[in-house]
């Protein structure tokens, strides 16, 4: 089945989860150490605060990590939801009815390949929501796969250890749980 976005969605653009547990809270969405600057430079132009805070870390020591591999931009929302350049305020809409994205032509090389995350065969999130009435796609997913081929190339390490930031945001019921830092994985 060919993979097309449900009539009237953003949930991708909105919801943020725990990953891979409460104690590192949410995760943002995937921004490589080549496009962090140019996300910083689209969110000053469009007087938008975005929070881009380190996701994975490499190291040859088990001290601390000495190269970051990717970045993540932050949902806006105190619980770590909703992309801050996901635009909820105008009457505009994207081509299948879901909210604009602000930056769509530069958004970032994690948006272009979702919701795929793995490529052979071809796998997508669970959570998008076209997966409710189908998890199997064989079509309409080349740019996706493009995509995700290009994320993993970039994110190739030989290094020794891996880091994961724990971003310390979620819901502030979950306060507890979480931590903030970088721990070893
Ligand atoms: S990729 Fe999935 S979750 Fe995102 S807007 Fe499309 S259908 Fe919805
Ligand atoms: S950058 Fe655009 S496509 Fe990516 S999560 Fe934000 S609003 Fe959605």
């Amino acid at each position: 089945m060919d993979f097309s976005c449900v009539e009237g969605c953003s949930k991708c653009c909105i919801e943020r989860e725990y990953y891979p547990s409460i104690k590192f809270g949410k995760i943002g969405v995937l921004v490589l150490p080549d496009e962090k600057q140019r996300i910083e430079n689209l969110a000053e132009k469009h007087s938008i605060q975005a929070t881009i805070l380190p996701r994975i870390g490499v190291s040859e020591k088990n001290d601390k990590p000495d190269k970051i591999l990717a970045y993540q931009l932050m949902g806006k929302d105190p619980n770590g939801n909703t992309c801050p350049f996901l635009d909820m305020e105008s009457n505009d809409r994207s081509p299948h009815g879901g909210y604009k994205c602000k930056i769509y032509p530069d958004r970032p090389l994690a948006c272009r390949a979702y919701p795929l995350v793995e490529s052979s065969p071809p796998t997508l999130d669970p959570k998008c929501k076209f997966c409710e009435k189908c998890s199997a796609v064989d079509g309409n997913i080349h740019a996706e796969t493009e995509s995700l081929a290009e994320i993993k190339i970039k994110m190739e390490t030989s290094a020794k250890y891996l880091w994961r930031y724990a971003t310390g945001i979620g819901d502030p019921s979950d306060k507890d749980k979480m931590e903030t830092g970088w721990f070893l994985i």
